[in-house]
């Protein structure tokens, strides 16, 4: 604002300091042009004087022998018809009046009087000139000998009028006639400064308003040249109004401008506060904008930016005394499932109470974040150790506990990682890492507790991150092969096989599927794996007609959109029958109700293959299940083979399974037999099919292809050779 209005006062002020110069230098060079004109002006008067008295004839009329009517004609009233020259006089060589003329008319020789003083005392001067000049000699065939005029001016106030008075010697032109002696006649005239001259002088230089004034008045706001005699004592003024463009100027532009610099200041006075404004807003919105890169938007907690910034900071500190530093690493477990069957809303009000209950029973420490997902972070100072364990505690009791919400109960477990650190050096996503390793340690433990990080658990990680780029490298070097375990029903007759996957490290040897297809799980790697296990049992089981094959799939395959498009498309390239085909699946995968699962089995059943239900009895063994996905068999899990003893307890929950798959028209299979003693048991529950050990070791598909009897499917390059 200031500015604004302190540049407005400028622009005026320097317009006035404009306007004034513009005036004080148009009044200087009217000044000098007066002068200079009225300089001019006296010339041009002696040169029309000098044209008369300055030839060959005057000589001969004036001084050789004096002719009055030749000086009425040529001087007196020639001078006063044409220029205005109201007195002329002659003075012979030795200055006595000859001759006098006033108005043009001849006069009594008396008429010089008045200009007789002032003429005497310039003819001195005259005198001078014509000494200086010396005798005039006339030169031989040049007709003009060109004399420069012998003149002096006087300005006079004679009768209470102005002249401009001239004395000027008679001279020769031709030099045909010279004078007689050294001294010549000269003539003095007087021209009247009248109203005529003053009128023809400001016409001629555009003055406005010229009058000839008494020097002693001085009007305001007009500027004058002062006319002095020849004492130097002014005698007349010239007077003129000033030209003064600059006020000129101003007069005519002064409302625009003032109008203009009113709306100037309109428009300033509005453009700052617009600008307030604006800068009102851009504060409001950058601290928004901080505001959101740095909070989560669902819970407002801090988000995963300010968590760094914050641990940084914390960690930076000198760890003195018994001060430490814990970071919680606090990860919901299941929270997909709460997603998955009640929807994005139920689970956005889950992590909103999660995020409610943790400032409550957190209120004391330095800050709790969420990192997106369902994992929240708590950065907490502490001295006792006993501290950190109860807030842990709390922190899990309270995560964990049932709320209410507008979908019902909602109940969600939880699993803390917590990475204690007592001195300095620690970079802020080490910290963080060492929670998350012991969260994942938490998980694994089973979940819904509370694991301390300790170094080992660091290498542990490390060791399941190589063995995760090792699958992905196994994926391509060959070292995963199928093999096929008989299913043989009551009399041994193998009636199908379940295809198993086998991985070979190159190093580590054999490695269990139940170590690496959790971590396939877990990494997404299980899509690729899961694809590779399709083809390589459609490619090796394309000829074992009459054969059924069941192969497992994982429940992230079965969530993954165009799962039963790719399974149709895999079956159709190897040309074989889905009907052949069951896939196994366990009860976990197909809980909820996640609608692309249950699209995709529907659409496998709508192809032809068959559904197990794989490890039956360890999951919920609801009938809701088994009924929502028509399932075709169930498989008793092994752990209830193996409990069947003489305490009948084992007996009568397979009896229960038995006969409820009896109930539902679906067939039964009972995994892991591996003692003739246990297959008895089994079929006096009413069990007719087996697999295990017992019955049949999985097996490469070139070994069961013999054991059946059947054709196996062998490797190009084999039958080549053979061929
Ligand atoms: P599962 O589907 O329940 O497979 C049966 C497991 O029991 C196999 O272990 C098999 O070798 C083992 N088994 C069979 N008979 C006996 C017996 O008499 N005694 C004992 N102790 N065990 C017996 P495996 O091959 O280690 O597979 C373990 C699990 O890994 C499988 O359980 C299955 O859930 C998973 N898995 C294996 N292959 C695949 C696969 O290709 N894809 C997927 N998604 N999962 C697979
Ligand atoms: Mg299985
Ligand atoms: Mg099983």
């Amino acid at each position: 604002m200031a500015m604004t209005f302190g540049g407005l006062a400028l622009l005026v002020l320097l317009a006035v300091f404009l306007i004034q110069r513009f005036d004080v230098v148009a009044a200087e060079r009217d000044q000098a042009l007066v002068e200079h004109g009225f300089a001019r002006q006296v010339d041009e008067f002696n040169a029309v004087v000098a044209t008369q008295v300055d030839w060959d004839d005057a000589i001969k009329s004036l001084d050789h022998k004096f002719d009055a009517d030749w000086a009425d004609f040529n001087v007196g009233n020639y001078l006063y018809t044409f220029n205005g020259f109201s007195h002329a006089f002659v003075l012979d060589r030795d200055e006595r009046t000859i001759y006098a003329a006033v108005g043009g008319e001849r006069r009594d020789l008396a008429a010089f009087a008045p200009f007789e003083v002032l003429a005497r005392r310039m003819i001195p001067a005259v005198r001078a000139a014509e000494v200086k000049r010396g005798p005039i000699r006339p030169r031989a065939g040049k007709n003009n000998i060109v004399i420069p005029p012998i003149q002096k001016n006087a300005i006079a106030q004679v009768g209470g009028k102005t002249y401009i008075v001239t004395a000027t010697l008679v001279q020769p032109d031709f030099g045909k006639i010279l004078p007689k002696g050294p001294r010549a006649p000269v003539v003095i005239t007087a021209k009247p400064i009248d109203s005529a001259l003053i009128k023809a002088f400001s016409g001629r230089y555009l003055l406005d308003n010229l009058l000839l004034l008494d020097p002693t008045v001085q009007p305001r706001k007009r500027q004058q040249l002062v006319l002095r005699d020849i004492d130097g004592a002014s005698v007349a003024a010239l007077s003129w109004v000033p030209r003064q463009p600059g006020t000129a100027l101003r007069k005519q532009l002064q409302w625009p401008l003032l109008g203009g610099l009113v709306l100037l200041s309109l428009m300033a006075g509005l453009a700052v506060r617009r600008g307030q404004t604006i800068v009102t807003e851009l504060i409001a919105s950058e601290t928004r904008a901080r505001h959101l890169a740095y909070h989560d938007q669902l819970t407002q907690l801090p988000n995963r930016a300010m968590l760094f910034d914050r641990l940084r900071n914390l960690l930076a500190m000198r760890f003195e005394g018994d001060r430490k530093l814990a970071v919680i690493c606090v990860d919901l477990d299941r929270f997909k499932d709460v997603n998955d069957t009640l929807g994005h809303h139920a689970g956005d009000e889950l992590i909103q109470s999660v995020a409610m209950r943790l400032r409550e029973t957190c209120g004391d420490a330095q800050l709790i974040a969420r990192l997106g997902g369902d994992e929240f972070v708590v950065l907490c100072e502490f001295t006792e150790p006993a501290h950190l364990q109860d807030l842990a505690d709390r922190i899990l009791a309270a995560v964990c506990a049932r709320t209410d919400s507008q979908f019902g109960w909602l109940e969600v477990g939880c699993s803390l990682g917590v990475a204690v650190i007592d001195h300095g050096g620690v970079e802020p996503s080490e910290a963080l890492r060492w929670a998350d390793v012991a969260m994942y340690r938490s998980k694994e433990g089973g979940r819904m507790r509370v694991t301390f990080f300790e170094p080992e658990m660091d290498d542990a990680l490390r060791a399941r991150r190589l063995l995760e780029a090792d699958l992905r490298l196994a994926l391509g070097d060959g070292s995963l092969h199928m093999v096929y375990q008989p299913q043989v029903d009551r009399k041994g007759q193998v009636t199908a096989v379940e295809a198993l996957l086998r991985w070979n490290h190159p190093e580590r040897g054999a490695i269990p599927p139940s170590t690496f297809v959790p971590l396939a799980e877990e990494t997404g790697l299980i899509l690729p794996l899961g694809e590779f296990v399709l083809r390589r049992v459609f490619a090796e089981t394309a000829r074992w007609d009459g054969l059924r094959v069941g192969i497992n799939v994982s429940a992230v395959q079965l969530r993954s959109q165009g799962f039963a498009a790719l399974v149709t498309r895999l079956a159709a390239q190897a040309g074989v029958d889905p009907m052949r085909y069951e896939i196994e699946l366990t009860e976990t995968a197909l809980l909820g109700d996640d609608p692309v699962t249950a699209g995709n089995v529907e659409a496998l059943k709508r192809l032809g293959f068959s559904i197990a239900l794989d490890d039956f009895g360890t999951g919920y063994s609801s009938l809701s299940v088994l009924q929502r996905f028509s399932v075709n068999r169930i498989k008793i899990d092994r752990s209830f083979v193996c409990a069947l003893d003489d305490s009948g307890e084992g007996e009568a929950l397979v009896d229960a399974m038995v006969k409820l798959a009896r109930s539902l028209n679906l067939s039964v299979i009972a995994e892991g037999v591996e003692t003739e003693d246990q297959r008895k048991r089994l079929m006096a529950c009413g069990c007719r099919e087996f697999q295990g050990y017992l019955t049949g070791m999985p097996q490469d598909a070139g070994s069961i292809a013999n054991l059946t009897g059947l054709e196996g499917d062998l490797p190009a390059e084999t039958i080549r050779k053979r061929g």
